[in-house]
This record gives structure tokens, C-alpha cells and sequence, in this order.
């Protein structure tokens, strides 16, 4: 038999964590009960807010980006980059009320969430989250707290939660598509009793071992059916998220929820999750590509510079062997340009001789190491002009 507990000491947490500069008390809220647990009958009306959240695994500042790993710097970019569009960041308790129809957050704003557990959670994000004051959503799934090696240790998710870190469910066992399905063909009952025990043994672990409600779920490998629904709303799961990209408004269901996986090999859900169509009340915003490059560059990836006239180079100096006459550099809108190279110091360069006329600016460094028959995996980046600029009209048009 479930119940719902009271956990006033942690509201009171909470709410010290919610910066208070992001919300206002609705004048008139509903009344107590109106809230529902799915919230389909009666969902609240759209208030034009969007709310991207962002879905993260691992990090790392050593081991190869792949979709499901991040490097620290690149993240650390991208907490930066939030700040620099002036981006909300608002708390798992925020978007709770918000969704529920009893707070108002910004008309824009981006959420953080983080599944699996982890260490690198602990080592890598946390002290950027920390020193950018951004809350944060861990989803934890059973059979991997205090699982040793590279998971997170229930010490480190306390000090967290001491530091805008909330708690959400991610499963006992974090079964996979095929696993789940494996249990739906042994019968209802049987499946049931499976979707229980991860849906609800979860719960009941992650609430005791550290003392916060857990009325969110996150699904593993974002794997759900219908079939779900009843059993996550009888174990008291409010929200369930999901891995399709996508903006959150007020009335879209609880019960699938979308998220922008954020991989550590693509800049392209970053990209869409912190741009904005223009809403009322709020101008459209571009969002940024963060990235970071094998080598130095300049501009730097993902920068936004003033001048369209701009010197662009690559410091290709860490290539060792690198063969003087492969290396190839374009632009976007320039096709291959004519820079220069220097042997010497490694440096490519080139200084845009006609005014940029878009506001990205892809730039493709490619080269080839002596003794290999083929060139090696090019260099991308971009960067942004400032829409000032990119107005300016001026000689040389
Ligand atoms: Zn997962």
C-alpha cells in the first residue's frame, strides 16, 4: 500500500535552493487537491513558457567523447554558454510547480538532469554546477549506488543534495529495451510484478536512503510503453522523461516528457535546446553550438566576435610530422581560402577578406601527416557574428 509522506524538512531545503529571483507566487493558486497526479484530465493552460531540459550520463576530462560522454570542458562551455545567453536555470521543484499550474518560472528556461550515478558526476560536474549555483537532477537507478568502481557512493549524493542537487528514480536495475521486453512476454502478472519492483522498489530506496520524494522517474535507455502508465502513477510518479528532443510546455503529458539527450560527440541537441522561437514577452533565441577543438583555434569555437572582417587561425603546432603542403582550410560561404602556413610555429591563418554575410561561420582545418596515405579527420568549429554587427553596413558590400 502506498502513501504520500510528508518531507517538510526538505521542502523547506528546497526552497531555499530555488533562487527566488526566478519565481513569483501565482496571485491565485489553485486550490489544494486541483492538481492531479498525471495532470491529463485537467492539464493547466499553456502559459507560453518553454522549458528545454537537458539530459546528460558521463563526464570525463581524459576518455574519448562518445554520445553518452562528455568532456568536462566542453560541459563547462556549456554551463558558460547558458549563463552568457542568459538562460534560466531553474530547479527540479521549480519545474514541478510550474507544470503544475501553481508558479511562474521565466517564459524560457533550461533544466539539468543527469542519469545513470556516475563518480564522474561527483568529480567532474559538480564543482561546475557548483560554482555556476545551477541546480541539478540526478536520476539514480538501485543497483548502482555505492556500485562500486566508476559509480557514485551515497556520501557523494548527500554532499551533493547540500548543493541544488535533487534526486529522481532511473530504475532498480536499469533494464533495457530487450529485458523489459523479455518480462512483457512472461505474461501480465508477471510483467507487472517486474514493472513494481523497478518502478517501486526504486522509490522506496532512493526516499530512505536519502530522505527527499521521489516523484520523478527517468526511463532507462528512455524505453516506455503505455503499459507503464498505471504502475508508475500507483507508485506515486508524477513526471516520467523520456529521450525525445523537444520543449517542455505546461499542458504536455507528465507521463512522457521530453529531454535533449546532451551527447558528448554532437553539438546539435545543445544547439536546439537553447534555441527559442520568439514568444510573448520574449525575443527569439538563437542557441549556441558549444564545441572545443583538438587544437587551438581563433575565433574560439562557438565565440560570438563583432568584427566580420575577422583573422582566423589554427595553432596546429601539437601535429607532429605534420606534411606543410596538405593542409587545407574552408570557410563557409568562401569555399577553400588562401591562408598561409608557417612551418615554423604551426600556425594556419587566414584573415577573412570579404565581410561575412551569415551569421555562423563554419571553418573546416584539414591536413595530412607524413607517411599516412590518407589526410587525417578534419577540424570544425564555428563561431557567431553579433547580430549588430552582422546588420552594419559598410565599405567593401
Ligand atoms: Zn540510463
Amino acid at each position: 500500500m502506498m502513501h504520500r509522506r510528508t518531507f517538510l524538512f526538505l521542502s523547506a531545503l528546497l526552497l531555499l535552493a530555488c533562487p527566488p529571483a526566478f519565481t513569483q507566487e501565482r496571485p491565485s493558486s489553485p486550490k489544494p487537491g486541483e492538481a492531479l497526479h498525471t495532470g491529463e484530465q485537467h492539464p493547466p493552460k499553456d502559459d507560453g513558457t518553454r522549458v528545454s531540459v537537458l539530459g546528460y550520463h558521463e563526464f570525463s576530462s581524459s576518455l574519448a567523447p562518445s554520445q553518452m560522454r562528455i568532456r568536462t570542458a566542453t560541459f563547462k562551455k556549456q554551463m558558460e554558454a547558458l549563463k552568457s545567453l542568459r538562460l534560466p536555470v531553474i530547479s527540479l521543484q521549480d519545474f514541478l510547480e510550474w507544470k503544475k499550474g501553481t508558479k511562474f518560472i521565466p517564459p524560457r528556461a533550461v533544466m539539468i538532469t543527469i542519469d545513470d550515478g556516475w563518480k564522474s558526476v561527483y568529480t567532474e560536474a559538480f564543482p561546475i554546477l557548483k560554482e555556476n549555483k545551477f541546480p541539478f537532477t540526478v536520476y539514480l537507478y538501485k543497483n548502482y549506488v555505492d556500485g562500486g568502481g566508476r559509480a557514485l557512493t551515497t556520501s557523494m549524493i548527500r554532499e551533493m543534495q547540500e548543493h541544488g542537487c535533487t534526486i529522481g528514480s532511473h530504475s532498480v536495475s536499469h533494464p533495457f529495451p530487450g529485458t523489459v521486453k523479455h518480462h512483457a512476454r512472461k505474461g501480465e502478472a508477471a510483467y507487472l510484478k517486474f514493472l513494481r519492483r523497478e518502478f517501486g522498489d526504486s522509490k522506496r530506496f532512493l526516499e530512505e536512503r536519502f530522505g527527499q520524494p521521489i516523484t520523478t522517474y527517468a526511463y532507462p535507455g528512455g524505453y516506455f510503453t503505455e503499459a507503464m502508465y498505471p504502475v508508475a502513477a500507483e507508485c506515486d510518479y508524477e513526471y516520467l522523461f523520456t529521450v525525445l528532443p523537444g520543449k517542455i510546455r505546461r499542458g504536455l503529458d507528465n507521463r512522457r516528457l521530453p529531454r535533449y539527450i546532451i551527447h558528448g560527440n554532437s553539438d546539435l541537441h545543445f544547439e536546439q535546446a537553447t534555441t527559442f522561437k520568439a514568444l510573448r514577452g520574449a525575443e527569439a533565441l538563437t542557441g549556441v553550438v558549444v564545441q572545443t577543438t583538438p587544437h587551438p583555434v581563433k575565433p574560439e569555437p562557438g565565440s560570438r566576435i563583432e568584427s566580420r572582417l575577422p583573422l582566423i587561425t589554427a595553432d596546429l603546432s601539437g601535429v607532429e610530422n605534420l606534411k606543410p603542403d596538405s593542409v587545407v582550410m574552408r570557410v563557409s560561404g568562401f569555399g577553400k581560402v588562401d591562408h598561409e602556413y608557417d612551418p615554423a610555429s604551426g600556425q594556419v591563418s587566414w584573415t577573412v577578406d570579404r565581410r561575412l554575410r551569415h551569421r555562423v561561420c563554419e571553418i573546416n582545418v584539414q591536413w595530412q601527416i607524413a607517411g599516412r596515405t590518407k589526410r587525417e579527420a578534419p577540424m570544425r568549429w564555428s563561431f557567431l557574428i553579433e547580430r549588430e554587427a552582422a546588420y552594419q553596413v559598410g565599405a567593401g558590400e
